[in-house]
């Protein structure tokens, strides 16, 4: 079989494990993993009625992907598999962008931002940039911007002024953030702190689904310049934590926050309707329809690469936004392969398909 060429944008999904609180309130886990590459959404209702055996397999929704990892997955092993490939090319001159999508609660914040003690992917991407690049030929500089109501605000600047900040173009660099806090990160655990603090300043606003939904989209841009003989290597990757993509419609949110909801949306939209238009070739491309895609515009398309990694929660509660999530992830997936003129079917995985599932038949049936 031919080798596949390497693709623009790459379709990842990470389903997080139930959490300890899940667990006591019988929630259970709908979402199964296989083969680092399919995913199995089992019917939430006949699941909860134990009686899996007999319940109708045509509600059982199965993808696949370009990756997919269950709830045993670290983040270390997610980023290895997913980001760190696109340092090489930041490395040597290129844009990259990645980024996480999916509902509130589904593992967003912990992918791109984590914690101390379990950094994210934006934390272990600078550290790669960091061994990678020769310190002394390299200039790291990172910004942290907040994409809230298609406003911008600094997530880097410890002065908590309400002042927007302009998105302006440079035809030379791109589109850049004028007055912006640039940290020039001669260390690792500098981009730690501008990451813990400055996700610590996040508009964040109680809704009637979650009390910490957060409505913005995170961004934080690394840019790497090394010199080369006598000229500088320019790269920028880009990680953005996107705001959760539930319908606005299903928080009961009302004026203000429905407003929100709408400008998220805008942005989210936008988003999407400039990877399909990148994906099939289209010579129009909608950036200028949100703040986000201007941001990005020279991060996504033409020699960058992309990464998309679709959050899911396992919990049968959350059914509807998984289902959604899967579709948004499968369809980014499925423009590229019919613009390549590659088909990609999961035939070749039936047999170890089959196997699983009727492991999973027995799991269930013994419960
Ligand atoms: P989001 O940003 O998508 O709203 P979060 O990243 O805040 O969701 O995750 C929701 C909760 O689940 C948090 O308490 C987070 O620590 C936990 N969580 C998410 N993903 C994982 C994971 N892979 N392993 C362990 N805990 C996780
Ligand atoms: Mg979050």
């Amino acid at each position: 079989m031919e080798e596949e060429a390497p693709s623009r944008i790459s379709v990842a999904v990470r389903c997080r494990p139930l959490s300890e609180n899940e667990r006591s309130n019988m929630v259970h886990s709908i979402c199964r993993v296989m083969d680092r590459r399919l995913v199995i959404l089992l019917d939430p209702g006949a699941s909860a009625a134990n009686d899996y055996l007999r319940q109708d397999k045509s509600k059982e929704k199965r993808f696949a992907f370009d990756q997919a990892f269950g709830s045993d997955v670290d983040t270390q092993t997610l980023f290895q598999a997913t980001a760190e490939p696109l340092i090489k090319s930041v490395l040597q001159g290129y844009n990259a962008t990645v980024f996480a999508y999916g509902s509130t609660g589904a593992g967003k914040t912990f992918t791109m931002i984590g914690t101390p003690s379990e950094p994210g992917i934006m934390f272990r991407s600078v550290e790669e940039i960091f061994r990678g690049g020769d310190i002394l030929s390299c200039s790291v500089s990172c910004s942290f911007v907040e994409v809230y109501n298609e406003n911008l605000r600094d997530l880097g600047s410890s002065d908590i002024r309400e002042g927007m900040l302009d998105l302006r173009e440079d035809p030379v660099t791109g589109s850049y953030v004028a007055g912006i806090t640039e940290i020039q990160a001669e260390s690792v655990q500098e981009v730690m702190d501008l990451l813990q603090h400055g996700n610590g300043r996040r508009t964040t606003e109680p809704t009637a689904m979650n009390v910490t939904s957060s409505r913005s989209h995170a961004v934080l841009q690394v840019r790497v310049e090394r010199r080369q003989g006598s000229g500088t290597l320019m790269g920028k990757l880009s990680m953005i934590d996107l705001a959760g993509s539930e319908r606005a419609s299903e928080t009961k949110n009302s004026g203000v926050r429905l407003l929100e909801g709408a400008n998220i949306n805008r942005s989210l939209l936008a988003l999407g309707n400039c990877i399909n238009a990148l994906a099939s070739g289209s010579h129009f491309v909608p950036y200028r329809d949100s703040k986000l895609t201007r941001l990005l515009k020279d991060s996504l398309g033409g020699n960058c690469r992309t990464v998309m990694v679709a959050n899911v929660s396992p919990s049968h509660l959350s059914y509807e936004d998984t289902l959604n999530t899967l579709k948004y992830a499968n369809r980014a997936k499925n423009i590229r392969v019919r613009a390549k003129q590659i088909l990609v079917t999961p035939d070749e995985h039936v047999s170890e398909y089959e196997h699983a599932i009727s492991d999973l038949r027995n799991e269930v049936s013994l419960l």
